[in-house]
């Protein structure tokens, strides 16, 4: 769509003015797109008069992305930085338009007519793939897939089958640690965190007794943060096992270990628990076993259901790398668990790098076929650099992509249609149940009264239950509710 701009008009004036602010699409509000903002709006050219307009879409009806939907339940210290995000878009200064979704309720088309720059946030929700035979059995599942149901994603089932006694979880990263610790706890102890209650049944009804997780390297090798992994052992009622010919560690082990704090702590803990594990103490009725140096090659099964999994036996390669020894082993499991890292989702319209799945960037210029920035297009967070580090990572991020976006200012394809409403006339007349930053508040408030109520009704104090069906999640935050309970 294109606007006619007249001489008079607003457009014509410089950008970047009280009359004609420079007007900033961000794609995603995790908080990756939060960070972005913000930097944006308390930069030195702003602070120097640059007035800007932001608005902040997201595809589900409530903002913080990753963080509502990708952080575990049991870590609120990481659910803190909720509070952060919270304060930068409650300031009232950008605009959160939820439930919209870029590609059908709005087209790159559109927002390059409303917008001077669009900054692409879309972060990386889904698994990536491992390519092994039997990973299309039933009972064997994408760890992110597993993360989205219990944090109560509006896009998966409500009902995940957890019917599996033994269990195996690929990878060895925070990710595969989260899997298999909501996996192996008693759901009565992640009732006290914000579980939409078709979890706490779900998880409440498991047979599970053992978790596996395994990874195709060494104890020194781990993707874990040490005190994530710290974390496995507070569990009640969950033994943690480990196995003494899975301590291989070659000369780059032994200069991690020297040079590297974090892989240092790891190994002690693991090392720890393996020399402190008692035989004669009283067995816990679930198990949670930690395995290295087991590479996954196939997932086994009867009648199209998970029955086992087949590891080649590594050994590490003098350089931190494995490789197989020949030697293969079995283990009966009935599910299976991939978390062997995200990956990044192609955008309509958008270049996108297939193989690292992040959209073609360079320093968070969006780069055309061509290999040549498009004009006006940025991103940022994991959908630019991959799915790696940790949530504070993505500031660094964000600034470099805030700082080149202002380094192109004046060269910036300036919005066709005039004025910031323009957006919401647009939004209206396709029907888009939009939800905005004053909704949230209100589905916010709403979560919370359902925490307390189950309070009331049980032993356990709730802060919150979280509302997962997306038309209870628009209907609450547009104001039409009639009555939305936990469901
Ligand atoms: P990750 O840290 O990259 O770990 C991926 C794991 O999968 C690695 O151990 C990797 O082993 C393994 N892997 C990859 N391909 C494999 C294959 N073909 N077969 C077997 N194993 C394979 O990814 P992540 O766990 O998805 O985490 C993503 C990011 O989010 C990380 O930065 C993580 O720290 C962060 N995060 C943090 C928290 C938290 O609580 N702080 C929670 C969740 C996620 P190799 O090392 O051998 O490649």
């Amino acid at each position: 769509m294109s606007t006619a701009v007249s001489p008079q008009s607003p457009e014509t004036l410089a950008v970047g003015t009280d009359a004609r602010p420079l007007r900033v699409a961000v794609i995603g509000s995790g908080p990756a797109g939060v960070y972005a903002a913000d930097i944006l709006t308390k930069s030195e050219e702003v602070k120097n008069g640059l007035v800007v307009a932001i608005d902040l879409f997201d595809r589900y009806p409530a903002p913080y992305g990753l963080i509502r939907y990708g952080v575990a339940p049991d870590h609120p210290r990481i659910k803190g930085i909720v509070n952060a995000l919270h304060k930068v878009l409650d300031r009232g200064d950008i605009r959160f338009f939820g439930n919209v979704d870029y590609g059908t309720d709005l087209t790159l088309e559109d927002l390059q007519a409303h917008y001077d720059a669009v900054i692409f946030a879309t972060g990386a929700i889904k698994d990536a793939d491992l390519n092994i035979p039997g990973i299309e059995l039933d009972g064997s599942y994408g760890g992110a897939d597993f993360v989205s149901w219990y944090d109560g994603h509006p896009d998966v089932p409500r009902e995940w089958p957890l019917e599996a006694k033994e269990i195996a979880v690929l990878g060895n990263g925070n990710v595969a640690l989260d899997v298999a610790r909501v996996l192996s706890k008693h759901a009565e102890d992640l009732l006290v965190t914000e579980i939409p209650e078709n979890v706490y049944e779900g998880l409440k009804k498991s047979p599970v007794t053992d978790v596996h997780i395994f990874g195709r390297r060494g104890p020194a090798q781990v993707k874990f943060t040490p005190l994530e992994l710290r974390e496995l052992s507070h569990s009640k009622d969950v033994d943690i096992v480990l196995y003494p010919e899975d301590f291989e560690f070659d000369e780059a082990s032994d200069e991690a270990i020297k040079t590297n704090n974090q892989i240092k702590t790891m190994v002690g803990t693991l090392t720890n628990w393996l020399v402190d594990q008692d035989d004669d103490a009283e067995p816990a009725s679930r198990r949670l076993h930690l395995h290295f140096l087991h590479n996954p090659v196939e997932i086994t099964g009867d009648d199209g259901k998970v029955t086992g999994i087949t590891f080649e036996r590594n050994e590490l390669d003098g350089t931190g790398n494995a490789r197989g020894t020949g030697e293969f082993v079995d283990y009966p499991v009935q599910a299976v668990y991939r978390s062997v890292g995200y990956f990044g989702s192609a955008l309509p319209d958008v270049e996108f790098d297939h193989r690292r799945g992040v959209v073609t960037n360079d320093g968070g210029r969006v780069l055309g076929a061509d290999g040549t920035h498009v004009p006006g297009l940025y991103a940022t967070g994991w959908i630019k650099r991959g799915p790696v580090g940790l949530i504070g990572h993505t500031k660094g991020d964000a600034l470099e992509t805030i700082t080149n976006l202002l380094e192109d200012r004046v060269n910036l394809p300036a919005a066709s249609v005039p004025g910031t409403d323009k957006v919401v006339e647009l939004l209206d007349s396709r029907g888009v149940e939009f939800t905005s930053w004053e909704g949230w508040l209100e589905l916010d408030a709403h979560e919370k009264a359902l925490g307390a109520a189950a309070s009331a009704a049980g032993p356990v104090q709730r802060e919150r239950v979280k509302v997962v069906p997306r038309e209870d999640m628009v209907s609450v935050s547009r104001g039409s509710a009639a009555a939305v309970v936990g469901r």
